[in-house]
């Protein structure tokens, strides 16, 4: 193809899902020409890829849409609390088609590299079919949960049954009735699925790293008042969201558990565990995410429900997490979980008592014995944070590459920008406080600050924004820092920390743990202030 064959947009987004169709619709809205290309061959991202069976919210629904647009909000019906896959993905349909984006997108494209070129001051993506486009702006919204991995166990090509990672289920599903089931993982995936299966499923065996905290969801199906109400109060819901550390419904109680007698304190856990969704987490004293006492005393509470719950006593000890306090990894929302391992069919393999030592042609052998099994279901989650971005080959200023500058650890300004790569700009990468987030609120948050930024360059005549380094060296650092008095800080072994990456990131805290109200006040700043720390031609 002839350079000028390439076609040229204002913007290429890479990523159709929740971050993908609001920059679309945003850029279009002001005039722009704008281009997403989209691994998938159907636009969702997350929610498209993960559609195993039992995958859903743990946001409320009603706090989880778009805010932008009341047509949007009153036209969608949401049928139940925590929608599950299927829905989220025709709601996802839905804005598409109302807002007209589909011809804007092209589906079954996966973005292999993207290179800045200096003389022209455009960026070119080629796709792994080998097609071309270029565009001023490149918008990375690619996720943060997106490059999924398998283990490294030696053996994972060799399994004869019918291998799967939750995040490439098969569309027309799998049929697991009769089957020898085997799941490797025990995060919020594989809660969600292993609660799911087990009944239809002959056998499941559970593969456990480590056990979670796991909060009571308590999804319900939505009656037409409750959606009512909520079609009416959304201002406020959204305006609540944006104003809570992590953007859910949830508001911490401002009192100290410490200084609350344990009685009163343990009344209150009961009425978040009763009130479902991440209340236990974000609705509890707001001391729960600094101190220890509270975090543990959260901890026994949880506890002492798994043991009531769970009938064989030994098989509750081992669901019960030993090695890290309550809420310092993100908590699975469960549904009947624990009463999963009632259940009869269903075996729980410590996996740091009796190690994998490798994948075997019939299943999974242990250092204690081999495992036959059907299927393998890997729920082994994400390169996070960084996988996506690190999966293209991103390319700046003088050819410098993104896995070059982050080999030991990422570096950016706002979680928003990389020096060396002018006008490309991350919705969801690392040092964002996203990862905590009600997604599509912190979504809107990152996209509108992308757009204002365009609007002001625009506005003063400019066409180029790229972060200077001692900018990106102080957000990095913020950033760093960011966690520490907080009890997630000192719990590296979790993918806030990359501890599975299988990349570079291992060790390097990855997000901004200064919440949301605090993020959208520095996004503010830095617009009013003319952007500092950022240089604009
Ligand atoms: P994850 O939280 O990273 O969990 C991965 C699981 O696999 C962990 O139990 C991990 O054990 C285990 N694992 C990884 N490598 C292993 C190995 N080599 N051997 C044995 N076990 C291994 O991934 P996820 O469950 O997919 O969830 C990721 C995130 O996605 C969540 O935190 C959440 O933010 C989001 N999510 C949300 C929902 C929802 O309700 N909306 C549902 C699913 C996921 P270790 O803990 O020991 O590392």
């Amino acid at each position: 193809m002839a350079q000028t064959d390439i076609p040229q947009y204002d913007a290429i987004i890479i990523g159709g899902g929740v971050s993908g169709l609001y920059s679309l619709y945003r850029l279009r809205e002001r005039g722009m020409t704008a281009r997403v290309f989209e691994a998938g061959d159907a636009i969702g991202g997350t929610w498209y890829w993960n559609r195993y069976p039992g995958a859903r919210l743990d946001s409320e629904s009603w706090s989880y849409q778009y805010s932008f647009s009341k047509e949007l909000i009153d036209g969608w019906n949401w049928t139940e609390h925590f929608a599950g896959q299927p829905e989220i993905e025709r709601y996802l349909n839905y804005v598409c088609d109302e807002l007209k984006l589909r011809d804007g997108i092209e589906l079954g494209t996966r973005v292999k590299s993207c290179i800045y070129d200096e003389a022209s001051k455009l960026w070119t993506i080629t796709t792994e079919a080998g097609r071309r486009a270029r565009g001023r702006y490149v918008i990375a919204a690619t996720g943060f949960l997106s490059a999924h991995q398998f283990p490294e166990y030696p053996g994972v090509e060799d399994f004869e049954g019918l291998s799967l990672h939750t995040a490439r289920w098969p569309k027309e599903g799998v049929d697991l009735k009769g089957k020898r089931v085997g799941i490797i993982g025990t995060g919020p995936t594989a809660v969600q699925i292993i609660q799911t299966i087990v009944y239809e499923v002959e056998h499941l065996t559970v593969f456990q790293r480590t056990p979670n905290w796991c909060t009571a969801l308590r999804n319900k199906p939505m009656d037409e008042a409750t959606r009512a109400g909520f079609k009416r109060d959304a201002p406020q819901i959204f305006e609540q969201c944006n104003e809570t550390l992590a953007a859910f419904i949830h508001k911490a109680d401002p009192r100290d558990g410490v200084d609350v007698p344990k009685a009163e304190r343990w009344k209150l856990y009961e009425e978040l565990h009763a009130r479902g969704g991440f209340a236990l987490w974000f609705a509890n004293y707001h001391d729960v995410f600094t101190s220890q006492e509270i975090a543990d005393d959260v901890g026994e509470f949880l506890a002492m429900k798994i043991r009531e719950r769970v009938k064989d006593p030994v098989m509750a000890e081992k669901l019960i997490p030993k090695d890290h306090t309550f809420g310092t990894k993100r908590p699975p929302g469960e549904t009947n979980y624990y009463e999963a391992y009632n259940n009869g069919n269903i075996d729980l393999v410590e996996v740091k008592k009796t190690p994998i030592e490798r994948i075997t042609p019939r299943g999974v052998r242990t250092s204690e014995r081999d495992y036959e099994l059907d299927i393998l279901i890997y729920a082994t989650g994400f390169r996070s944070l960084t996988g996506e971005l690190l999966r293209i080959d991103i390319r700046g200023r003088d050819g410098l590459s993104l896995a070059g500058k982050w080999a030991d650890g990422p570096r950016t300004n706002l979680g928003v920008q990389f020096a060396g790569f002018p006008n490309l700009f991350a919705i969801l990468g690392p040092h964002n406080p996203a990862t905590f987030c009600n997604l599509p609120r912190c979504i809107e948050n990152n996209v509108d600050w992308v757009m204002h930024c365009i609007d002001f360059l625009k506005a003063n005549g400019q066409t180029s924004i790229e972060t200077t380094v001692d900018a990106e060296n102080a957000w990095t650092q913020v950033c760093n820092e960011s966690a520490k008095g907080l009890l997630i800080g000192e719990m590296k072994d979790s993918w806030f920390y990359g501890n599975n990456n299988q990349g570079g990131e291992r060790g390097h805290f990855l997000l901004y743990a200064g919440g949301v109200p605090a993020y959208r006040r520095i996004f503010r700043e830095v617009e009013t202030q003319g952007y500092p720390g950022f240089v604009r031609s």
